[in-house]
């Protein structure tokens, strides 16, 4: 046989940060298990894939991102962080499509085995299938969110409830999992766009050579099997991928470019006690009203527990938001840091100072949560994030919920008051109920660890993936 012909994958992730940290990581999986790996993207998007490449024996591609011309989009808009407006994420969405036929150009030029492309890219399989390859997908999601997701779709519970906040049972699942018409990704709209986008995804990942997890299989068996043996989907769990950051320079140089010194951050971590910071981050794109701001601020500094924050605003603005007094009480104190942008999270996650996370629930932070063996306070915003939020609470048992029921943005979203912030936050730190959730959380970051080790459930996976390639190739 050609065992040894070189097998060559393009990964082609989704422009937002959020699907491009975990594309990039799962790329260096493949590179550093010796498969010959392409990244293609667009060339704003560069210096960001490069940092997160860092040594890595991975090349990049790019291609041109469609003009302000074709696509009503500002200037330099090619990632859909800096596409804020609901309207302006639609526009972008639609541009996205249009990076088609020059993905389709080079892969006639470098004729990989096999496309590695992400969930919003729908029409990547038809790609792939004109090249005669497979294409898979990958959402960067674990199997709970998927299942969850796939019930609703094919069994509509939703549609039996008539009121929004009324909890339904997911059907079929195991767990006995309730949610609420506001906790589900599709926007009540059936003719809005990204509904519309949300069928596409899903025929075309039904049509894909099949899906790669960013899970391990020891934290979720029993949804595993239940996206294999009941819902019948091909699927490989190659996660935690966050894991293949190892040293302190790996986890600073993921992502984007920090907006404090790494070593400045070190240093403040150095100096307090373990499991004594709680981490507060909620990914890559929220932001807050200023009355919101306030009532962390305020939540956290009744916590007690020193704290790292980050708040995605604009850099030039003054923290005006702030509380009375609050930079002189706490922060000129030592007793918190604000991150005010991009925050080296994986590489503060790890530091043994950190002993817990308040999180809006996006996958990546759930599973770097779990990796760091920490606690989290569940604060979910938008997306499958409240799905995340019940694996945590429910199912894994190492979260609990700051109390929001509802999507963001959608009717309106009253403030988390300070008081529900404090006592969250003191409960996840501190007491015997902590010390049991950190426990449980320690131990799943030993099995992701051993998950990814040579001989571990996601390493094997990985194997047996590569195998079906090769045999598929020739
Ligand atoms: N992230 C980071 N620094 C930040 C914000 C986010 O490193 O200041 C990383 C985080 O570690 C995670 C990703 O960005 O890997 C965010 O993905 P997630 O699924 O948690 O949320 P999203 O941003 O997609 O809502």
């Amino acid at each position: 046989g050609n065992e040894n012909r070189e097998l060559h994958v393009f990964f082609f992730p989704f422009p937002a940060n959020g699907h491009i940290i975990p594309s990039i990581d799962l790329a260096r999986v493949f590179a550093s298990r010796g498969i010959r790996t392409t990244v293609v993207t667009t060339p704003l998007n560069e210096p960001l894939i490069s940092r997160t490449i860092g040594k890595a024996n991975i090349k990049i591609r790019t291609i041109k991102f469609p003009s302000p011309e074709q696509t009503g989009l500002p200037e330099g808009c090619e990632n859909s962080d800096s596409a804020l407006s609901p309207d302006m994420i639609m526009a972008f969405l639609k541009a996205t499509v249009l990076l088609r036929d020059p993905l389709e150009h080079l892969m006639e030029q470098e004729k990989p085995d096999c496309i590695i492309a992400d969930m919003f890219f729908p029409w990547a399989t038809d790609s792939a299938a004109k090249f005669g390859i497979p294409r898979i997908v990958f959402h960067g999601m674990g199997f709970f969110p998927t299942c969850v997701s796939a019930c609703v779709r094919q069994y509509k519970p939703q549609d039996k409830v008539s009121s929004y906040f009324e909890p339904f049972v997911v059907p079929k699942l195991p767990g006995e999992i309730t949610v609420s018409k506001m906790q589900l990704p599709q926007t009540p709209k059936d003719d809005d766009v990204f509904t519309k986008l949300l069928d596409e995804v899903n025929a075309s990942e039904l049509n894909s050579y099949g899906v790669i997890a960013n899970s391990f299989y020891e934290l979720e068996p029993v949804y595993a099997d239940f996206y294999r043996n009941e819902l019948g989907r091909r699927a490989w769990h190659l996660g935690p991928v966050c894991l293949c950051n190892r040293d302190t320079e790996e986890k600073a140089n993921r992502g984007r470019e920090a907006a404090i010194d790494e070593h400045e951050c070190l240093k403040w971590l150095d100096s307090k006690e373990p499991n004594s910071v709680v981490y507060v981050c909620f990914g890559s794109m929220t932001t807050f009203p200023d009355a919101q701001l306030k009532e962390i601020a305020l939540g956290l500094e009744a916590s007690g527990q020193p704290f790292i924050w980050v708040v995605k605003k604009g850099s030039s603005e003054k923290l005006e938001w702030l509380p009375e007094g609050f930079e002189e009480r706490v922060l000129s104190q030592g007793k918190g840091l604000i991150i005010r942008g991009w925050a080296p999270q994986v590489m503060i996650l790890d530091h043994e100072a950190v002993g817990g996370f308040v999180t809006h629930c996006g996958w990546n932070s759930a599973l770097e949560g779990v990796c760091a063996g920490v606690p989290m306070v569940t604060w979910p915003m938008y997306a499958e994030q409240f799905y995340n939020a019940k694996f945590l609470t429910d199912i894994v048992k190492i979260g609990l919920g700051v109390g929001v029921q509802t999507w963001i943005g959608m009717m309106g979203r009253d403030p988390v008051k300070k008081e529900p912030i404090e006592k969250a936050v003191k409960r996840i730190m501190v007491g015997e109920e902590a010390e049991e959730m950190r426990n449980r959380a320690k131990e799943l970051a030993q099995m992701a660890k051993r998950a990814v080790e040579e001989g571990g459930s996601s390493y094997n996976d990985f194997n047996s993936l590569i195998e079906d390639l090769r045999s598929r190739a020739h």
